[in-house]
């Protein structure tokens, strides 16, 4: 899995982006600042400060968090990738709380949402998938590696230490987090990314944080790094049976937006696998499916030709071959 990733973003940082980034990471944790957005009280979502200009551009954003406040405690979704962002929601906790968050969980085990658990304080409960603490607790290593290459070394990378779950959601499961007249629901829908994709739901207003199954809005389509584009599909349409019309969706990179937006990423994994077994159906090789398998009307992500052409198409057809 490791190696597709690393791959992957290898490939991302030779042909998908121009030609000023080629040695530089898509987005660098040393520069990027977060700004708190109010969704509802007590409901907010650090959205990466560029991204009214860029997200409708389809450049790629760095990680979006959330802080959810009760009269008795606080939830924080995504810990960050490093020290200095991890420390940018510690702070912004503190201003709206005036103290530190009760708990913290991680929308998957990728280092950009989990590796600032580490700077949480000692009392902050931390809550994961079993998969991710399973991820971590043999992988940390690796992974590390593997994200130095991807967001570059000295980006506060090499000080991290693993820090895993307290509290564990198993395959398919749901935590109630009561924060005081507020209850919040972890809740696994099903593979969409990782294995151990959680979303937290905030019932009373209407908020979903997504993490990376909804990357970020249009024209942003799903990274399908692992596979698996059926049950991918599968479970984001199950988050959008489950939503009320009105429901707001924070994703994993970009900013808040509304609940008709996930038609886009249904639209596509839909488009991706028909057209995908149309190919295969035809008897197409995997190189002529990817040139086959073009999808016009779903090409304004920047970096769409690395995604779609070397990551989605191929594993979709690995996939609807079998
Ligand atoms: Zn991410």
């Amino acid at each position: 899995m490791k190696s597709k990733l690393a791959a992957a973003f290898t490939a991302l940082a030779c042909l998908a982006c121009p030609a000023a980034w080629a040695n530089e990471p898509v987005w660098d944790a040393n520069k990027v600042v977060l700004k708190s957005e109010k969704l509802r009280d007590g409901v907010y979502a650090m959205v990466p400060a560029n991204a009214d200009q860029l997200s409708p551009k389809g450049v790629p954003l760095a990680t979006t968090s959330g802080i959810i406040i009760g009269s008795r405690g606080s939830l924080v979704v995504d810990t960050m990738l490093n020290k200095r962002l991890a420390d940018m929601v510690l702070n912004e906790v503190r201003r709206l709380t005036k103290g530190s968050p009760t708990y913290a969980m991680n929308t998957s085990y990728h280092g950009d949402h989990s590796y600032g658990n580490m700077y949480f304080p000692k009392s902050t409960v931390i809550i994961q998938h079993e998969e991710t603490k399973k991820y971590i607790s043999t992988n940390f290593e690796a992974d590390t590696k593997f994200m130095m290459g991807a967001f570059g070394k000295g980006r506060g990378i090499e000080q991290i230490k693993p820090r895993t779950g307290d509290v564990l959601i198993p395959k398919g499961g749901m935590l109630q987090v009561d924060l005081g007249g507020r209850v919040v629901e972890i809740r696994d829908f099903g593979f969409a990314q990782t294995g151990g994709d959680l979303w937290v739901w905030v019932p009373d207003a209407k908020v979903i944080f997504a993490g990376n199954p909804v990357v970020t809005e249009k024209p942003g389509i799903p990274w399908l790094l692992d596979g698996r584009v059926q049950e991918t599909l599968d479970s984001l349409s199950r988050v959008r049976d489950f939503l009320p019309a009105d429901a707001i969706i924070v994703p994993g990179h970009g900013r808040p937006m509304p609940k008709a937006g996930l038609d886009w990423h249904i639209g596509y994994l839909t488009a991706l696998r028909d057209e995908t077994k149309a190919a295969v159906a035809k008897g197409a090789t995997v190189e002529q499916a990817v040139s086959q398998v073009t999808l016009p009307n779903y090409q304004g992500y920047a970096i769409f030709d690395w995604i779609h052409k070397q990551v989605n198409v191929p594993a979709a057809y690995k996939e609807l071959k079998k």
